[in-house]
Order: C-alpha cells, then sequence, then structure tokens
C-alpha cells in the first residue's frame, strides 16, 4: 500500500499565485477526481508534481511512501513513481515510442526485449495503432491518438500514482470508453493511484472516483463522492466560486490552441 500525500502546497508564476494551499492523499487503488473551472490551476497542479520547470513553489510537500518529491528532478519523481498524462501531450521529433519504452526499461532494470510484445497487447487493449511505435514520439497524431499514446505509456510503465490531465479530451466515446476501462483496470490489477482532471462525468462513469474534488482559484474549496461529479455536471461550478466574472475572463486559456505555457 502506497501513499501520494500534498500538503500545502502552494506554486507561483512570476507576479501571481496560482496554487494557493493544496491538501489531499491518494492510497493505491483509489481514484481521485479533480474537477473545477478553467483556469483554476488544476494543470498547474499536474505540472507542479511532475516538476515542470516555471514555476516556483513557494511552500508544502508532496510524498511518496514518505520520500519527498519537490527535492528531485522529474526523472526521479518517475523513478519514485510518479506518471503524468499530459493535457497538451508534446511533439518529440526524433525519438520514437520505442526509444523512449527502451531508456525507459532499461532505467527500470526491466527487460527491454520484452517492450515489443507488451506494446502490441497494450496496444489491442485500447485501440492504438502498434504502428506508432516507430514513428516520431506523437509527431502527427490526432489529439485522441495522443491520448492513446499516454495511456498506453501508462500501461506499459506501471507507476504507482498517474495524474491524468484531461485524458478525455479529444477521445471519441468508444476511445474514452477504453482509455478509462484500461486505467480503472490498472486501479485494480497493480493498485495503481489515479488522480483524475477531468470536466465531464462520462469519463468517471467508467473510471470510478473514490472522492471528487473541486478545485478554484487554487485552493481545493470541496470534497465529496462520486454524486459530486454529477452535480457539477448539472449545475456546473458557479456554486463554487467566489467571483464568477473571473471565471469568464479566464474561460478562453482552456483553448488548446491558445498555447499559453509555451
Ligand atoms: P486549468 O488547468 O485549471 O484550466 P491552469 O493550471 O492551466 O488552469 O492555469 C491556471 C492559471 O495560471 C491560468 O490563469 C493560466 O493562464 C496561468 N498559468 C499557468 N501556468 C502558467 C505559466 N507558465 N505562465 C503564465 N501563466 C500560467
Ligand atoms: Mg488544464
Amino acid at each position: 500500500m502506497s501513499a501520494l500525500k500534498i500538503t500545502g502546497l502552494r506554486a507561483s508564476i512570476p507576479g501571481r499565485e496560482i496554487l494557493r494551499g493544496i491538501d489531499l492523499e491518494v492510497e493505491s487503488g483509489q481514484v481521485h477526481a479533480v474537477m473545477g473551472p478553467n483556469g483554476s490551476g488544476k494543470s498547474t497542479l499536474s505540472h507542479v508534481l511532475m516538476g515542470r520547470p516555471g514555476y516556483e513553489v513557494t511552500g508544502g510537500s508532496v510524498t511518496i511512501d514518505g520520500v519527498e518529491l519537490l527535492e528531485l528532478p522529474t526523472w526521479k519523481r518517475a523513478q519514485a513513481g510518479l506518471f503524468l498524462a499530459l493535457q497538451y501531450p508534446i511533439e518529440v521529433p526524433g525519438v520514437s515510442l520505442a526509444d523512449m519504452f527502451a531508456e525507459s526499461f532499461a532505467a527500470a532494470g526491466r527487460d527491454r526485449a520484452s517492450v515489443p510484445a507488451l506494446v502490441t497487447a497494450e496496444a489491442e487493449r485500447i485501440g492504438f495503432d502498434a504502428r506508432f511505435l516507430t514513428r516520431p514520439l506523437n509527431v502527427d497524431l490526432s489529439g485522441g491518438e495522443k491520448k492513446r499514446n499516454e495511456t498506453l505509456q501508462l500501461g506499459l510503465l506501471r507507476p504507482k500514482f498517474a495524474i491524468l490531465d484531461e485524458i478525455d479530451s479529444g477521445l471519441d466515446v468508444d476511445a474514452l470508453r477504453a482509455v478509462a476501462r484500461r486505467v480503472e483496470a490498472e486501479t485494480t490489477e497493480t493498485g495503481l493511484g489515479v488522480l483524475a482532471i477531468t470536466h465531464y462525468s462520462r469519463l468517471l462513469s467508467e473510471l470510478k472516483p473514490d472522492v471528487v474534488h473541486v478545485l478554484s482559484g487554487g485552493r481545493i474549496v470541496a470534497t465529496g463522492g462520486a454524486e459530486l461529479a454529477d452535480e457539477l455536471e448539472r449545475t456546473g461550478y458557479a456554486g463554487y466560486v467566489e467571483d464568477d466574472a473571473e471565471v469568464e475572463v479566464m474561460a478562453h486559456l482552456d483553448d488548446p490552441f491558445a498555447d499559453h505555457l509555451a
């Protein structure tokens, strides 16, 4: 049994605090959903947990089984068992999925010769084309293919905890079901703990959340069971934001073409 423990996490970009004290604990096999309006800090939380540059952590702690992650570079966080499926997966020309898996398996002391068979089996489970193995990572893939690619990596790398940042965006209904089922299976097969950022309860109809959190203005403002996700889908976030106008202004920032993190 492992635990991902986030305590009092605060993070800023120059001139502005985005995360204003986050407390959250995910245990092995649990699914925690994080929902919240655009611009509330959901992706920032995922980036800060994984150690993406450009954010200053100003307080708090993030541990897996007592090991402090905030002091570690990203690759060591991955070795400690953390995985992030990005909201906007990046394209990496010149590096194939096969190269990436070969390196990750070697770093984890696993047999890299087992990669092709594992990829074929995983690809089948989520309807991903195994031919993408030899192509440059994410280059020229559609939005949905990129999300399946992230899921494939999750299945092969077998982390202890996975953060899924809007894994459902860009997926059609069938792909969404396959991806959600794949992740759900991992929670029972290997005890994966999941932090699933999403706007839609349809992801959560297959990937069953134990706990649902509402993130607004960089804080968790409500926590409940699966019924909270259904309520949010019906009523929106209006009851959970201090200032509706702020949400309006920030709405455009989730536009995938507005690459505000570039
Ligand atoms: P969400 O994922 O909940 O929609 P984000 O975490 O992407 O929200 O963003 C929260 C706020 O922080 C937004 O106003 C966003 O523009 C801003 N932000 C996040 N990262 C950066 C960055 N690296 N540079 C400038 N602004 C950023
Ligand atoms: Mg986001």
